[in-house]
């Protein structure tokens, strides 16, 4: 019998070619419905591979039942999703994508710091319900980007591609990590500050760090109010790393200017949450690494780590590495 393969989201049958002729391969038949926890862990018993998406929790109840699972394979960078102590107590390997959907990320996120500093997304409305009359001088009149002050939190790959980026707009790059990266700080002139300095001194504060439980709840009233009241708050990280409500309330109350999303403490998030009703706010809905390109990419990988764990090699992309030396 071929060891079984769930994928947990449809994917485009072309990139799973490759799979299908070694494995017996099961996938959910929705692209844009998530898989339900109980099919999800009826599948997860029987088979010996998951490729899952970053809205899969991948706990120690679905784990406790998968005898003959070998690998996750996670469709991200990020994966908070999984119980990595779970899963490597249980020599599950756990793969992510990391690298290959860098420069899409930092795309999308310089696209966002410019669309909230620029007002794009309210422009494109106000020209689209016919309120553009006249010109005018201040006409949505918004914060430059150029020559500002940038500061990454969170100066991995992505950030560092920010950074680069930010570069090609003469802006001071600030960055805050737990280590130094001296590399980047050569490269592009990048300044480190303890995160209440970055937070106090930047123009545009960008969260690009992972969810951890010490990254968690990271913003909060008291680093909003510590930010400067033309700030731009952009977080492409994940969203539990800010307190929402405090965002929330230091845009009404004007401690902050603007922010620009792409996770959410809760996702997807419903059209009547209150950040939704502000206009400085522009909000996306978890896109970072989704250009055509990319996403094809990063489901070949996820396919290449599981082909590679189930021959018995090592997979390109391993987070729990510690635990699979020998593989
Ligand atoms: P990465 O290369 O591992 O970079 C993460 C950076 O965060 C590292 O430089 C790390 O430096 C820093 N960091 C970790 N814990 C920290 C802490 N407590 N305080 C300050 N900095 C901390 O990962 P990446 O590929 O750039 O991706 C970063 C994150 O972006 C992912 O984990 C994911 O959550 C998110 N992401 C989102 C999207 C999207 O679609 N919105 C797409 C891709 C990725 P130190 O270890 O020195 O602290």
């Amino acid at each position: 019998m071929k060891p079984s393969v769930y994928i947990t989201r449809k994917l485009p049958e072309d990139v799973l070619v490759a799979l299908r002729e070694k494995y017996d391969v099961d996938m959910w038949e929705h692209e844009d419905i998530p898989v339900s926890s109980e099919v999800l862990k009826e599948k997860a018993r029987t088979a010996s591979a998951l490729l899952s998406m970053l809205s899969d929790p991948i706990n120690e109840e679905l784990m406790e039942s998968a005898d003959s699972l070998k690998v996750v394979a996670n469709l991200a960078v990020g994966f908070d999703n999984i119980d990595i102590k779970e899963a490597t107590n249980r020599g599950i390997a756990v793969c992510n994508t990391p690298d290959v959907l860098t420069e899409t990320t930092a795309d999308l996120t310089f696209s966002l710091m410019l669309a909230t500093a620029r007002r794009i997304v309210e422009a494109d409305q106000y020209v689209r319900e016919g309120k553009w009359k006249s010109w005018s001088p201040l006409l949505l009149a918004g914060a430059d980007i150029h020559h500002k002050t940038i500061g990454i939190v969170g100066m991995g790959s992505i950030g560092s591609a920010v950074a680069r980026r930010a570069k090609g707009f003469n802006m001071d790059i600030l960055y805050h990590n737990r280590s130094r990266k001296p590399e980047v700080e050569k490269e592009l002139g990048a300044t480190y500050k303890s995160f209440d300095d970055l937070i106090a001194q930047s123009d545009f504060i960008v969260c690009l760090a992972p969810l951890t439980p010490e990254t968690k709840g990271m913003f909060q009233k008291e680093q909003f109010e510590k930010m400067k009241n033309s700030a731009i708050f952009i977080n492409v990280g994940r969203g539990p790393i800010v307190n929402e409500q405090a965002l929330y309330e230091a845009l009404v109350s004007g401690d902050i200017a603007a922010a620009g999303l792409d996770v959410f403490e809760k996702e997807p998030i419903d059209e009547t949450h209150p950040l939704l009703s502000l206009s400085n706010v522009v909000a996306l809905p978890h896109i970072g690494s989704s250009s055509v390109e990319t996403r094809k990419i990063m489901m070949k990988l996820c396919i290449d780590n599981i082909k590679a764990v189930l021959e018995g090699k090592a997979p390109k992309t391993l987070v729990n590495k510690d635990a699979f030396q020998n593989i």
